[in-house]
């Protein structure tokens, strides 16, 4: 069985690593890689420069989803994989260019601690009442049509919470907009709390209590686990790693798909001007890629996916001598509401979410620009990136904490255009119809973030589970044409 990828990005190279695994015990499994750039990776990419570990994509992954450690760990990276340091975790929000912490208790978007909810200044005395109030709401009669993080927030704590907390708090995750993410979505635990128990407060409180009780036992086995876990030398080493396992010749690097036919026996990849065939395609292209190329094979899909919307994002790490700067708030770093009118979506401080990422006496902040609502910052040169950053740094943290004087010691500039897929209501409902559409294409999976997850371990999962569906594909197509059944999935 031949097998297509095109997109070398993670969850393309996931695909490849478990095609490859195929391929060693079974000499009927081939596959070829295409890869648009003249690197592997798409998103993950971190380099060290100014002595520290510079993330250009992605900086770590959420633990409690497993399929990236795994994959490392079988990768023999086990002990490259580091913890977040969640006891410094603290995080703060702008408002009127004061740091405001996220109050204690506070579980994602709901407050569960009533005396750092009534202190805190993030909030006024009318949207706290309001989130007193919301304890007493009760379970929606009927099951609610899917909606935007925005209502489903607003309906419960308010608009303020929206400006305050899900809007950059999403944008800082998604590069998205509060007002089009799918709740449904992007939110699936609150939306069935909201169901089971109409207030999200009363359910996130039931949702602690089960976590501490876990937490517990997992103190008592193998200690308490990180919220984000990382690799000590960046993601690259993720990327290196399945890349070495690959068998080099069947990587095509520089190589952008330009066609999909189907054919009789299965499909035609178009390269330029030539073309190859396959038994089989994993498309793991960004989905607007995925969309362009079979329009000519099911106008419809084609549409659908191309209609997906997608966010650009900037990220820019300045490296500094600390001994310049004055004391930086404590924490992690820091969001910015739209409605703070900057540029800069969110800061983190590397060096103190993962120590050991920058050599002694260095401090390395990391700025977040773009999302959906300024895209046009795209197109600025990389002087003009870094500028606004210093300023609107030095204007956040103050002149005493960072001077627009002083001179990073390293600047690195990363555009990420049109990758980061955005959820938008009634996501699930498109989903269903994609997947019923690639359904009836033998042979086609597709993978990538615009599915079933945007992080990185979900693109992992997806990408290995497409491939092992192809292989187990085979085999069961074997098996029942032994028995003169005809293959539904692969010719
Ligand atoms: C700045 C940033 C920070 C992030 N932070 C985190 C984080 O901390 N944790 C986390 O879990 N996730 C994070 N994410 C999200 C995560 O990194 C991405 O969702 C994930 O890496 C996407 O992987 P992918 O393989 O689906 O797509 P991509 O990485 O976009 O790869 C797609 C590949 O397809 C190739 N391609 C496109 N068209 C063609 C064609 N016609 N022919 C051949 N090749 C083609 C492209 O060149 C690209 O290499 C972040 C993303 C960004 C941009």
């Amino acid at each position: 069985m031949r097998i297509a990828i095109i997109g070398g990005g993670i969850a393309g190279l996931a695909a490849a690593y478990e095609l490859e695994q195929a391929r060693q015990t079974d000499a009927q499994v081939e596959y070829t890689l295409f890869e648009a750039s003249n690197r592997l990776g798409g998103c993950l990419a971190s380099e060290i420069a100014g002595g520290a570990v510079l993330e250009r994509g992605p900086d770590s992954f959420i633990t409690e989803k497993t399929a990236a450690a795994e994959l490392c760990r079988e990768l023999g990276l086990g002990s490259e994989l580091i913890p977040s340091n969640d006891a410094d975790r603290k995080t703060c929000i702008v408002v009127r260019n004061r740091l405001v912490p996220l109050p204690d208790g506070l579980m994602f978007l709901v407050p569960t601690k009533l005396i750092p909810t009534l202190m805190t200044p993030l909030f006024s005395l009318r949207t706290k009442l309001r989130m007193g109030l919301e304890l007493l709401l009760p379970p929606p009669p009927t099951e609610l049509p899917d909606e935007s993080v925005a209502a489903l927030i607003e309906r419960h704590f308010g608009r303020e919470t929206v400006d305050r907390l899900a809007d950059p708090l999403l944008s800082g995750i998604y590069g998205g907009d509060a007002t089009k993410l799918s709740a449904l979505t992007v939110l699936p635990r609150m939306v069935e709390m909201e169901r089971q128990y109409g207030s999200l407060t009363r359910g996130m409180l039931a949702a602690h209590r089960q976590m501490r009780s876990r937490a517990r036992k997992a103190a008592a086995g193998n200690g308490s686990i990180p919220i984000f876990t990382a690799l000590r030398g960046g993601m690259q080493q993720l990327v290196d790693a399945v890349s070495e396992r690959l068998d080099s010749a069947c990587v095509r690097l520089s190589t952008p798909v330009s066609a999909l036919g189907m054919t009789s026996g299965g499909w035609r990849v178009g390269i330029g001007d030539t073309a190859k065939f396959y038994d089989a395609v994993i498309l793991a292209t960004p989905a607007w890629a995925a969309g362009a190329l079979l329009g000519q094979v099911d106008p419809e899909l084609g549409e659908e996916l191309s209609g997906i919307p997608y966010s650009s994002s900037i990220t820019i790490n300045l490296v500094y001598d600390e001994a310049k700067l004055g004391h930086l708030p404590d924490g992690f770093g820091f969001l910015v509401p739209a409605s703070e009118g900057r540029a800069m979506l969110a800061a983190t401080f590397v060096h103190r979410k993962f120590p050991g990422r920058a050599a002694p006496g260095k401090a390395v902040l990391r700025a977040f620009l773009g999302g959906m609502r300024n895209e046009a910052l795209l197109d600025e040169t990389d002087d003009a990136l870094v500028a606004l950053v210093r300023r609107e740094l030095s204007e956040i943290l103050g002149e005493d904490v960072l001077s627009s004087a002083i001179e990073p010691e390293h600047a690195q500039v990363s555009r990420w255009r049109r990758v980061m897929a955005q959820y938008a209501v009634g996501h699930q409902a498109l989903r269903q119809r994609i997947e019923s559409r690639v359904a009836a294409l033998p042979g086609l999976r597709l993978a990538g973030n615009a599915y079933d997850g945007i992080g990185v371990p979900d693109c992992i999962r997806l990408g290995r589970q497409t491939a092992r569906e192809l292989v187990a594909g085979q085999k069961s197509c074997e098996l029942t044409s032994r028995h003169a059944f005809v293959c539904q999935d692969v010719h």
